[in-house]
């Protein structure tokens, strides 16, 4: 039997599967190979949707008497990007002063190496380890995450699954392993207003109405006033607007359409519906005014529509949970991790629906960059704060 104890081992394996989204790559059957020996019982479930590529799965189980704790986490990378630029080829895993280079060493195969090798280290220690232990694996978070964790927790939840508690490895220290402990994330929201106007010739502006003053009126009303000052355990939310398009090449013609997209970061001041309406408010508003239209009686002629995929705001309370997985981190690295709910959204999202989660990982600094990679060390000291969580979750 091989050992899986060695998260470096772990990881070099995995950095060798080629899995950039949606490929499976090899990467879930070298977590079967690894899991099997441990007493783990492995599905691998495919889901599919029309418009998106089907996407390979993984649920592990290892069944005791106690409670039931969910590693959760990613095996698809994004991908590698400038392949020359790479100091090492990107799925050699070649080890450099101290660090093993690689796409996915840190976001997130790292994390998966090293919960792996902390569960074989408990077993190894006390093999009637109490309670149960799942790993729910994806290969759609990098893509559209629509085949991936939100369809697995479902398709294991039908089955009769239900857990007490997650932790998800996503890289979530900005600096040092300790740094910070996700406990919640921003919601997030997407929509495009298009402005209709009436095209013309630039010298003879009253017989036409320009849809960029109307469309400058409108966004001006979403990026001012501020939408809050932040809450005790969120920073404050921020709209940004990610593209202005009117496609317009002549100089001398005003344009028929206008349109603008925008990403709005949102705390928990708000939920997704009271957040819509205060932005269909602002644009009505801002619609009636004059100021960049002179001479125009109507209001601005704009649609908004939302884009589909909307996530939730959500915050942990379970206090136990973070502050055993606190209390692990600063044991083994001295370091008394902050908690945060900074960033962009994760897997976490989707889990929350089900049982309390948080999320610690490796340092998150090279992730998606050329030259990802992670400190030898720090795949030691992980292990050892998953080691230490895992046990006294179970004590
Ligand atoms: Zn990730």
């Amino acid at each position: 039997m091989k050992s899986s104890t060695d998260p470096v081992q772990n990881l070099a394996q995995l950095i060798a599967c080629p899995s950039v989204t949606p490929a499976e790559g090899g990467a879930l059957t070298a977590i079967q190979t690894m899991l099997a020996p441990l007493g783990f019982s492995v599905e691998r479930p495919v889901f599919s949707e029309a418009g998106t590529p089907d996407v390979e799965n993984l649920y592990a189980r290892r069944s005791g008497n106690g409670p039931h704790l969910m590693f959760a986490g990613h095996t698809d990378v994004v991908p590698v990007g400038d392949e020359i630029a790479w100091t090492v080829p990107p799925f050699s895993a070649e080890i450099r002063n101290g660090e093993m280079y690689g796409r996915g060493a840190v976001d997130m195969k790292g994390g998966i190496a090293c919960f792996v090798a902390a569960v074989a280290r408990c077993l190894e220690k006390n093999s009637a380890l109490k309670g149960s232990i799942s790993f729910v694996i994806t290969g759609d978070e990098e893509g559209p995450s629509i085949n991936g964790t939100g369809k697995l927790l479902e398709w294991a939840k039908a089955k009769g699954e239900s857990w007490d508690a997650a932790i998800v490895g996503e890289p979530t220290n900005p600096a040092r392993l300790g740094d910070m402990i996700k406990v919640g994330r921003r919601g997030s929201l997407s929509g495009t207003i298009t402005v209709q106007g009436v095209q013309g010739h630039a010298a003879y502006p009253h017989l036409a109405d320009n849809p960029v003053r109307g469309l400058v009126t409108l966004v001006d009303s979403l990026l001012y006033p501020v939408f809050d000052e932040g809450t005790k355990d969120f920073q404050p939310t921020n709209l940004e607007v990610t593209t202005i398009d009117v496609g317009n090449p002549a100089v001398n013609v005003i344009p028929n359409t206008a349109t603008a997209t925008f990403n709005i970061r949102f705390n928990d001041t708000w939920t997704d519906e009271t957040l819509m309406a205060e932005i269909h408010n602002r644009l009505d508003q801002a619609s009636r005014r004059h100021k960049l239209r002179p001479g125009k009686s109507e209001p601005v002629n704009y649609e908004l529509n939302w884009r589909n995929r909307v996530s939730h705001v959500f915050l942990t309370h379970d206090e136990k949970l973070i502050g055993l997985l606190s209390s692990s981190i600063e044991k083994v690295t001295g370091t008394r991790p902050q908690l945060s709910t900074s960033g962009g959204t994760s897997d976490a999202r989707f889990i929350k629906d089900y049982c309390p989660v948080v999320e610690f990982g490796l340092v998150g600094k090279t992730m998606h960059m050329v030259d990802e990679r992670v400190a030898i060390a720090d795949l030691e000291t992980l292990t050892q704060v998953y080691e230490r969580f895992i046990s006294d979750f179970f004590a």
